[in-house]
């Protein structure tokens, strides 16, 4: 089996394989070559951020000790199958079977150009980018469970079934949301947060997750990563205040 699940998009130098993507088959999509990412480039990476949550944050509910869920095939409710923007198959030889779900992750996709637009080609055209660049990467698949737009659509990505690769070392029964754009440079839209709401709620009543382990990827212990950016954490951190409340 490859190993190269265990690694998270923000472990990689996604400039230079989102660059040679980029000038080859995406001329018609607003993103640069100076690609950034989810991640923390080596400069984000080099100091440590004073106000950044722990890994387990203080004041918000512990988990209740039930019997975790295991991840279905089927569809969730309210989520567009990934059909509806790839023909792509996961090579799923390479990939692990997901383990009992015990968390959600929340991340953004941190490309050097914002998302902006809302239309639902762009949404497709950005998923189809990030895909390929993780494919080319060495990857199964792309990384993330699902996506989450500007329109407020949650789409469908890696199937649930399948381990994620998302956060390193953490990927196990590690639900992996990808909120769509770049929250150092835009914001996200109030459609989008009210669809990451409903989503993870969704998602934790499913699989009995509580909010204390719904994170982002900054506040995994060890995630040198400045995601999902500085106009997403902090509402994030007030969506899970509110039990992710819509
Ligand atoms: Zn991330």
């Amino acid at each position: 089996m490859r190993n190269n699940d265990e690694q998270s998009w923000e472990s990689v130098d996604r400039r230079a394989v989102l660059g040679g993507i980029l000038r080859t088959t995406m001329t018609g999509l607003a993103v640069g070559t100076g690609l950034l990412g989810c991640t923390p480039a080596a400069r984000t990476v080099a100091r440590p951020m004073p106000d950044l949550p722990t890994a387990t944050p203080i004041g918000l509910p512990t988990r209740t000790p039930v019997a975790p869920v295991a991840a279905t095939e089927a569809t969730l409710p309210g989520v567009l199958a990934r059909t509806q923007w790839t023909s792509a198959r996961p090579r799923t030889s390479d990939m692990r079977k997901q383990a009992p779900l015990r968390n959600i992750t929340i991340h953004h996709d941190g490309l050097a150009s914002p998302l902006g637009s809302a239309s639902t080609s762009a949404s497709k055209a950005r998923l189809d980018l990030i895909r390929r660049a993780h494919v080319g990467q060495g990857w199964s698949d792309i990384g993330y469970h699902f996506a989450v737009d500007r329109a407020g659509n949650v789409w469908q990505c890696r199937p649930l079934e399948w381990e994620g690769a998302h956060v390193k070392r953490h990927n196990p029964g590690n639900v992996g949301i990808l909120v769509m754009g770049n929250f150092d440079i835009e914001r996200p839209t109030d459609a989008q947060l009210r669809a990451v709401c409903t989503h993870v709620n969704m998602l934790k009543r499913t699989y009995r997750i509580a909010d204390s382990s719904v994170k982002s990827h900054r506040e995994w212990a060890g995630a040198a990563t400045a995601c999902p950016g500085k106009h997403l954490q902090p509402k994030f951190s007030g969506m899970r205040s509110r039990s992710f409340r819509v």
